[in-house]
């Protein structure tokens, strides 16, 4: 049977060049037939962008409504699925991941953060996390050096101690992994 994977970690942990280099190497060195699935929620970009430079396509875009399994299955024969963002996705949809891996035996690797800006859990990340077949922490580290567990966001000046769980950062908005001590000095615990 094949497996579902969720590997997790903070902003700036080499999720996406990860995702990236999955797919290059099942796709393009093995030969096999991968597609990229990404929420449409994250509005930056219908690409798969790492922040040290490469890019991959989105084959599916994500809606909140979207039937992730039914969308597989229709998408022909697969090797492989890898979902970028996976945090935004419903509850419903990462159970639907877990089903495209038992039921059509396609492989399912999903990168994602664990936390939002203010501690909370993500939906998504939440329901991978209780049932994922394989779980990975991607590390990054915190500014004093201490592995980062917590996402603090910036904005309008300040650390945001609350606000919408998703705000892309698209330049006006940005992120900082950071440990929990650090995050409870800039935001508070
Ligand atoms: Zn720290």
């Amino acid at each position: 049977m094949a497996t579902l994977t969720f590997n997790y970690g903070c902003m700036n942990s080499a999720k996406s060049t990860n995702l990236i280099q999955t797919r290059h190497n099942l796709g393009v060195v093995n030969n096999k037939k991968v597609i990229v699935l990404k929420p449409s929620i994250d509005t930056k970009s219908e690409k798969v962008v790492s922040r040290i430079g490469v890019e991959a396509p989105v084959d599916i875009n994500v809606t909140r409504d979207l039937d992730v399994f039914a969308a597989v299955q229709n998408a022909g024969a697969l090797d492989a699925v890898l979902v970028e963002e996976a945090q935004f996705l419903t509850s419903e949809q990462a159970m639907q991941l877990l089903k495209i891996a038992t039921l059509l035996d396609i492989t399912v690797i999903a990168y994602g953060l664990r936390v939002d800006a203010f501690a909370n859990a993500f939906e998504g990340a939440s329901q991978l996390m209780a049932i994922a077949h394989k779980i990975n922490e991607f590390e990054t580290f915190c500014e004093c050096g201490c592995v980062a567990t917590m996402n603090a966001r910036y904005a309008n000046g300040g650390w945001q101690k609350s606000g919408n769980q998703v705000a892309i950062d698209d330049g006006s908005v940005k992120y900082l992994a950071l440990c929990s001590k650090c995050y409870d000095k800039y935001v508070g615990l």
